[in-house]
């Protein structure tokens, strides 16, 4: 493999970033992507390309994961997205290959090779979960270094690695303080150093950013971003809870629901074409409206009965009353800096109040209790499941 390479510090070609998998809405495999359906980007055949085939796991009575199938392309970067207990880390304990359970069924291959039953530590991935804990009384290098030692390397290299490593991570001058010398995105830094020196094929990431505080949270997600520009060839896999996480980070969001795939495929098709209502929230703010009181009575998709219509607040106008073709009155309105976000219950569904975000400009924002229109381009609205 070409892993002696891969951690050098990297040439201005090797800046260019992997090509994202170009799929156009209403593409097959888009919006049915989701349930047990291979993804678009085969993975398996090449390098440090990955496929989940039929993958199961059962404690007892428990169902963790339901016959997930998914492959994952060389120099990918998915997010595995979902709340607390849907089975997200379960996913990358068996990539990692530490799951043992007696309901266990499904293979791994990567790279066309059946890793299924190989042991953890000859798998090559690198994996830096939520306590990245690292040796409080070794050294940065000494911590980089400590999976190298293990594996008997020569010290020439194990130097030429860790240099190479912490540089990668922009540490390369921490290399002799001890930990407590650090700031926690430095430690975290310092952990995923120690992830990559082993020169992974694969990188799994569990939570990593969970015990940042928010702007730590965002500079170290940033960072890890031009980590990846740096290393296009390393599959990651991070697991997360963050939409935002996943929608910054990752080239293809797994989003999961109960141990089954809920939707896969690039963060704006989630967004834009989400497969039901669950995804359509979990990726944001979501109207989800009849479909007759958004589409026009031309529109084929004003009679539909078992969908609903799903509208992202920033896709509706809100006009003068009387000159658009819903109406309604503001029943909220927040302000958040650049937007302001609008709620108004709507004359033709008196449910939950229709979200709106305005950018704010210079003409005045409707006040609480006016009486408004909102209008929305037949293509900024998508039926979906309920
Ligand atoms: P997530 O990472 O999405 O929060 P996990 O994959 O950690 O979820 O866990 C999914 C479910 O599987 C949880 O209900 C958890 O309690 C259960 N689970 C995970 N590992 C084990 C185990 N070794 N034995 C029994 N139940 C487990």
């Amino acid at each position: 493999m070409i892993l002696a390479s891969r951690l050098k510090w990297p040439s201005r070609s090797e800046f260019a970033l992997p090509p994202r998998p170009v799929q156009r809405r209403g593409e097959p495999g888009v919006n049915r992507m989701y349930g047990t359906s291979w993804p678009v980007q085969p993975g398996a055949a090449t390098p440090g390309g990955m496929r989940i085939a039929h993958l199961s796991v059962r404690y007892g009575a428990r169902t963790v994961l339901d016959n997930l199938s998914l492959d994952i392309g060389a120099g990918e970067q998915l997010a595995v997205l979902g709340k607390s207990g849907c089975g997200k880390t379960t996913l990358l304990r068996f990539i990692a290959g530490f799951v043992k359970a007696d309901g266990l069924a499904g293979t791994l291959t990567v790279s066309g090779r059946d890793l299924t039953h190989m042991p953890p530590h000859k798998r090559n991935m690198g994996l830096l979960f939520q306590s990245y804990a690292l040796f409080p009384h070794l050294t940065v290098s000494e911590n980089v270094a400590f999976g190298l030692r293990a594996r008997r390397m020569s010290s020439g290299e194990i130097t030429r690695r860790v240099t190479d490593a912490l540089k990668l991570v922009q540490m390369g001058d921490s290399g002799g303080h001890l930990p407590a010398q650090l700031s926690g995105g430095m430690q975290q830094r310092v952990a995923l150093a120690r992830a990559l020196v082993i020169e992974p094929d694969v990188l799994l990431l569990d939570e990593p950013l969970s015990a940042l505080d928010a702007n730590l949270r965002a500079s170290v997600r940033s960072e890890f971003k031009a980590l990846h520009e740096r290393l296009p060839k390393l599959t990651v896999i991070y697991v997360t809870h963050d939409r935002d996480d996943a929608l910054v980070l990752a080239d293809r969001v797994l989003l999961m629901r109960d141990g089954r795939i809920a939707q896969l495929g690039t963060p704006q098709q989630l967004y834009d074409t989400p497969a039901d209502g669950f995804v359509a929230r979990y990726l944001g703010a979501a109207n989800l409206l009849p479909p007759h009181v958004v589409f026009p009575s031309g529109d084929p998709r004003h009679g539909v009965c078992d969908k609903v219509a799903c509208v992202r607040p920033e896709r509706l106008t809100i006009r003068p009353h009387g000159r658009g073709r819903l109406h309604g009155t503001v029943t909220s309105v927040e302000w958040h800096g650049a937007a302001l976000s609008l709620a108004v219950m709507l004359d033709a569904a008196r449910g939950e109040p229709v979200l709106v975000t305005l950018q704010r400009g210079r003409d005045p924002a409707p006040d609480r209790g006016m009486r408004v229109s909102l209008d929305c381009e037949a293509d900024d609205a998508v039926l979906v499941t309920p």
